[in-house]
């Protein structure tokens, strides 16, 4: 755990978070500042600052956060009008907080590209 993180905050109960599902070494919650009606993020349980540092080594996490993400949007019905799932990478990227996270946004349409 990485203390002045606060995704890292939220897994050890130290920040309230409204959680949705946990698993094996990950889990999912509601974005505070949601983007669309919709708007999750999935997270590993141990520190990691993103998806850079986690490909080479752990590329099977990425997967466990895009799969608990994508069997969460099948199970809320949402395959039929689509989601969007996001990595922010770096400062280039947008990502705000360092510590690996996959976003799911669904329940509107979404523009693309991004700004
Ligand atoms: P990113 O820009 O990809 O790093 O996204 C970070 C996301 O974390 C943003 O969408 C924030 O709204 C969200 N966020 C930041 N702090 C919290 C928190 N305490 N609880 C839930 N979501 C958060």
């Amino acid at each position: 755990m990485a203390s002045d993180c606060v995704f890292c905050r939220i897994v050890a109960g130290e920040l309230p978070a409204d959680v949705i599902e946990r698993g094996d070494g990950w889990m999912v919650f509601a974005d505070i500042a949601p983007a669309a009606p919709t708007h999750l993020l999935a997270i590993p349980t141990c520190h990691v600052s993103g998806v850079a540092a986690t490909v080479d080594e752990n590329p099977g996490l990425v997967a466990d956060l895009v799969g608990a993400l994508t069997t969460h949007a099948r199970r809320a019905g949402f395959e039929d009008d689509g989601y969007r799932l996001v990595i922010n990478q770096g400062r280039d990227g947008a990502q705000s907080v360092p510590h690996l996270h996959v976003h799911l946004l669904a329940g509107r349409l979404l523009d693309w590209p991004p700004g």
